[in-house]
């Protein structure tokens, strides 16, 4: 038989390879702590067969009669889920020329970036410079957007995340600050109407899968304008870190608790009586109380609340985003990296409507420094969307 009557000749018909769907997704990311839970799967999913709840960390299959590892809408076809996850066989260099219409140069240690700014908002607060509520409330103010998802604390819970669309400016304010559990934000995309236009704000993963799920063309995704991620390095497990560390270790009473931070250590301030703590009586903790009735709990003794699946993320700050923006150390200031057009225009443009000022990097260089370490550090774990 000669061999190339078989092998590239056009007379025979090749065999096309079976489209992957949620079997394959499962097996390789979903059922796995490389699922990183952002649910743009459950997003995509034309049937509704896939769920992802609170208290849940990964999603999964509802249609009984496929089983946890199967779906019967997949093995006729159906390949959504596979098409908007960022960790399913990635290919990263393509993902960045549909996103940014070229790949990052090798010296761009934080993937594309047109810009990087030291910025805070001039009238309103936030977890760092406030820059994300006062953008958001601004584009809402400006007609840049009709709306954003965003997180709040959850008025039954404190300190858990409820994930909500916001259209006023004023609501914004709600959603200011950091809560370091992980909010399944992305969801929020099945109540937006398709003509809506939205800011999203979310996690590097979260953004990573909002991208795919763009990229793919799926429709659910599209009313997002533009993408804000925080810059991230880990989550902690809701019970885990709320209830067995703050509430049952360190007898913290969540409802009284003001500010949670991370800079080098878990930062908890509050306005309760903390003698328990500054005593000592917490066996087997380093932690101290710090001037203005702040908890200081060292991170190794944090770590065991963090997300597994955060074991595996390479993506600190946030690389497919539009802007991304993080504290890095700053007391008081955002660090904004800008990626494409769009953020450019509203950074220049709230700048010029004195929402935001700003300070020249160049006068921070250890904050600079501290981004392309932390950067770099994370990269090393593995994963790459
Ligand atoms: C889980 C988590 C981990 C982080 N880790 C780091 C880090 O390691 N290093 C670093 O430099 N920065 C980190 N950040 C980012 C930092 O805490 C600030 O969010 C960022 O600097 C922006 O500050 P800001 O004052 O401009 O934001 P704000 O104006 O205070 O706005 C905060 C926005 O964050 C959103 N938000 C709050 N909590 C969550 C959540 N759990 N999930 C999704 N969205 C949320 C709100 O919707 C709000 O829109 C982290 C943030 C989070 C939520
Ligand atoms: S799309 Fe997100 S939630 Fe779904 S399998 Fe992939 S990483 Fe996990
Ligand atoms: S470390 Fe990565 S996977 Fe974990 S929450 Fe942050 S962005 Fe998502």
């Amino acid at each position: 038989m000669r061999v190339d009557s078989v092998v590239g000749d056009p007379a025979v018909p090749e065999q096309s390879a079976p489209k992957p769907s949620w079997s394959d997704l499962f097996r390789e990311v979903a059922g796995t702590d490389v699922c990183a839970g952002c649910g743009a799967c459950v997003v995509a999913c034309p049937r509704k067969v896939l769920a992802y709840a609170s208290g849940e960390t990964r999603p999964y299959q509802t249609d009984e009669a496929s089983g946890p590892d199967g779906c019967r809408f997949g093995d006729a076809g159906c390949d959504a889920c596979t098409r908007v996850c960022s960790r399913f066989r990635p290919d990263p260099e393509s993902l960045e020329l549909h996103r940014f219409g070229r790949t990052r140069r090798p010296d761009e240690a934080l993937g594309n970036e047109l810009d990087r700014r030291v910025l805070r908002a001039v009238a309103s607060a936030g977890q760092d410079g406030g820059l994300v509520t006062a953008a958001l409330a601004w584009a809402m103010r400006t007609g840049r957007i009709d709306g954003a998802i965003v997180t709040r604390p959850d008025p039954d819970r404190p300190w858990h995340n409820l994930p909500v669309i916001v259209t006023e400016p004023d609501e914004v304010l709600s959603s200011a600050g950091s809560r370091y559990t992980y909010s399944r934000s992305l969801l929020m995309l099945h109540e937006a109407a398709p003509t809506m236009r939205l800011a999203f704000v979310g996690l590097p993963c979260q953004v990573a899968g909002l991208v795919k799920g763009q990229v793919s063309g799926l429709k659910r995704f599209r009313p997002v304008v533009l993408s804000i991620a925080l810059m991230c390095s880990e989550t902690f497990e809701e019970t885990a870190f709320l209830h067995d560390l703050l509430e049952v270790r360190f007898g913290l009473d969540l409802t009284r608790v003001t500010r949670v931070n991370v800079k080098g250590k878990l930062l908890v301030s509050t306005d309760q009586d903390l003698s328990h703590i500054a005593a000592g009586r917490v066996a087997g903790s380093a932690a101290r109380v710090a001037d203005g009735n702040v908890v200081e709990i060292p991170l190794r003794e944090v770590r065991p609340t963090v997300r597994a699946q955060c074991g595996s993320c390479t993506d600190f700050s946030g690389e497919l985003a539009d802007l991304s923006a993080g504290g890095v150390g700053l007391d008081g200031w955002t660090m904004a990296v800008v990626r494409t057009p769009a953020a450019a225009e509203w950074v220049e443009a709230m700048l010029e409507d004195e929402v935001l000022e700003q300070r020249p990097p160049g006068e921070l260089p250890e904050a600079t420094a501290l981004l392309e370490r932390l950067a770099a550090k994370q990269r090393a774990r593995g994963h790459r969307p």
